[in-house]
């Protein structure tokens, strides 16, 4: 019997050899350990054996059972590594390997200028806010102070989201794609504390007639400073350290008296042109970028209206702001010299792998 427990070991081992598979292995565990293991056939054949000789099969096949499963769980965890092995050497990517420069992306310049616009109004305490691009007519327009049939509602050619699409609508409630950042304003206004510093930049929509500085999708950057003894001369401080910082020191700008229902005092602000260098003129055409004036409406600002604090909770007798809205594609358009900021969404290659 010992014979036929040697003879085992042996077939065994030479099976476990040339398995190369988990699967073929764990047929190879269920013969010899199975159900109908091929050591208990042999255990069956002692049946006839003194208790001695019982005893002393019976421990030697225990120990080959034992032996069978080390040797089984070792073929499973070699077998597991040289699998992964394989996959890894089988998925692995080549970093080294080189490329066409020429393929390589690169950042949009209106991605650029906001990125640049925000460094410098963090590095002067502002604060970061967001808020939706569909936006309801009540926090667009009526919380700004331009409540319906208002004439200052014309200056907004909108996008009314009709409602057969507009599945949420609470009752009254019209929504629209937001035709400025202001109603982030609101939304802050409500919901933090005093003092204020805030920027919101991104994307704004209007129904507009295309031309060389208006698109019907355009990125806006609006601020908003609420506090104790904010003043007109911190407006125009900010926005002048602003430019200089964005376009150059020598950048000039031109504060010109306005209207807007959610400010007073309101004003447009210019920025000497960049592309003509403030002569209107560039080669021997008219600049299309300023229309030959040398001035770039960049911006609106104001004071922030009495009844828009009012209408936030906030005691416009005790505090007082500021907010100014500007158009990111503008001043992207200036900063790279592109004479028209309507070929930032043209996709023209030609255009884009300028910069
Ligand atoms: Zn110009």
């Amino acid at each position: 019997m010992d014979v036929n427990l040697t003879e085992l070991e042996k077939r065994f081992l030479s099976e476990l050899e040339v398995i190369e598979s988990i699967g073929a292995l764990e047929l190879l565990e269920a013969d010899y350990l199975g159900k109908k293991w091929k050591l208990k056939a042999i255990l069956w054949g002692i049946k006839d054996m003194s208790i001695e000789e019982k005893k002393q099969i019976g421990v030697k096949a225990n120990e080959l059972k034992n032996s069978f499963t080390d040797f089984l769980v070792s073929k499973k965890e070699a077998l597991k590594k040289a699998l992964i092995e394989k996959r890894v050497q089988e998925e692995s990517i080549d970093v080294t390997l080189s490329y066409s420069s020429k393929m390589r992306g690169h950042k949009h310049p209106i991605s650029h200028t906001t990125e640049l616009l925000e460094d410098i109004f963090i590095s002067l305490g502002f604060k970061i806010e967001d808020g939706p691009q569909i936006e309801d007519e009540r926090h667009n327009f009526d919380m700004l102070n331009i409540p319906d049939n208002h004439p200052a509602r014309d200056v907004w050619d909108t996008f009314w989201i009709s409602d057969e699409i507009n599945n949420h609508k609470n009752p009254g409630e019209k929504l629209l794609l937001r035709t400025h950042t202001s109603p982030v304003q609101i939304r802050t206004m409500l919901s933090q504390d005093l003092p204020i510093k805030v920027i919101v930049p991104w994307r704004v929509f209007r129904y507009e007639q295309e031309d060389a500085r208006h698109t019907c999708n355009f990125y806006q950057l609006e601020g908003l400073v609420v506090g104790e003894g904010v003043t007109f001369w911190d407006l125009k401080w900010t926005l002048d350290t602003v430019m200089k910082e964005l376009l150059g020191k020598k950048t000039e700008l031109r504060f010109r008296p306005s209207i807007f229902p959610f400010t007073e005092p309101s004003a447009e602000v210019d920025v000497s042109c960049q592309i003509c260098g403030g002569t209107g003129r560039v080669w021997d055409r008219r600049c299309s970028m300023c229309s030959g004036t040398g001035w770039v409406e960049l911006l609106g600002a104001g004071m922030v209206h009495p009844k828009v604090l009012e209408g936030c909770g906030i005691d416009p007798m005790k505090y007082s702001g500021f907010a100014f809205g500007m158009g990111i594609d503008r001043i992207a358009a200036q900063r790279f010299w592109v004479s028209s900021s309507r070929m930032f969404y043209q996709s023209k290659l030609k255009m884009n792998e300028q910069f």
